[in-house]
């Protein structure tokens, strides 16, 4: 939701909003992202708001809403994002998008490309978006990402709005997250065998998505299917994950581990995979994906959902 960026980029925010409100967008946005954490999903949420027939905003958060869910998905047609494969972002990727959008919107009436990095636009690559940029046409927006505007080409540069997002502060975004976890129970008590291998079961599932991303995706099923079976196992797993990186945050702090003490090892190994923002933003993404379990009646596609959002942190 864009309006959750209302507080930790007030000027952006409401940039961003009176254009979504006002339905007149620039044609491009260049964001210097200043190593904010969040920055491609309030650029989601942001994109998201423009193409939604609600405006992205209707009660349940359009966690019913079918666009939403399309693009949530990373299916949906009229948004792109494209990456540096390697050291520049290729010339013939810029092409085939052009190609592409110089189609029609087949939904809404709006296209937008994303384009991260953009600093490693080489010429050859620029001059190739430069018309797009130039000539804008009806409905397609670009938004380009970077961490310093200042080694984008100027080209580029000068035809694109220049949004600047406030610097993320480390101790802030800690607290926001940890207010954001609110009130979870747990009781530490003697554990049945089958509690114990639930958690057991968890903590396989962690240190499998730490080592192996995306690839998980091919195991969700074998890790999960046997154990979480209805909506309340699912939200159980959710909160012991949740307990599990907040333990994390606290290792990273130099303060206790609370519950998952007698796996310390377990701890240490996945703290080296981590920094500080990786944690909090993985609590964040589980905090809000437990919220949707309430609306999503299939587990299994939730848990690959999740999975593809926590990875797509730059
Ligand atoms: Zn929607």
């Amino acid at each position: 939701m864009l309006d959750e960026y209302q507080k930790k980029q007030p000027i952006i925010y409401k940039i961003l909003k009176n254009a979504v409100n006002k339905d007149k967008p620039s044609h491009a946005y260049l964001f210097e992202t200043n190593g904010f954490y969040d920055s491609y999903n309030l650029i989601m949420a942001f994109a998201k708001a423009l193409l939604c027939p609600n405006k992205y905003t209707n009660e349940e958060k359009c966690q019913n809403c079918h666009q939403c869910h399309v693009i949530d998905h990373g299916n949906f047609p009229e948004i792109k994002t494209i990456k540096p494969e390697g050291l520049w972002i290729k010339k013939e990727e810029l092409q085939s998008l052009q190609a592409e959008f110089s189609k029609k919107a087949i939904i809404g009436n709006k296209k937008i490309y994303i384009i991260k990095e953009a600093d490693k636009l080489n010429k050859q690559a620029a001059n190739s978006i430069l018309k797009f940029l130039e000539e804008p046409e009806e409905g397609i927006i670009a938004i380009l990402m970077t961490e310093n505007i200042y080694n984008v080409l100027e080209t580029i540069r000068s035809r694109c709005q220049i949004l600047t997002l406030k610097e993320d502060s480390q101790t802030e975004n800690v607290n926001d997250t940890l207010s954001k976890i609110g009130q979870i129970l747990y009781e530490k008590k003697e554990l049945t065998e089958e509690e114990q291998e639930k958690i057991e079961k968890i903590l396989k599932f962690i240190k499998h998505y730490e080592t192996n991303h995306l690839d998980t995706l091919l195991y969700t099923q074998k890790l999960w299917h046997d154990y979480i079976k209805t909506k309340e196992d699912l939200e159980k797993a959710f909160n012991l994950m949740i307990l599990f990186y907040k333990d994390l945050l606290n290792y990273l702090n130099n303060l206790k581990i609370e519950i998952f003490d007698s796996y310390e090892p377990l701890i240490k190994e996945i703290a080296l995979k981590n920094t500080l923002n990786d944690v909090c933003y993985k609590i964040n993404i589980l905090t809000e994906f437990k919220e949707k379990i309430k609306y999503n009646a299939n587990t299994l596609l939730l848990m690959d959902k999740l999975i593809i959002t926590l990875e797509r942190r730059d």
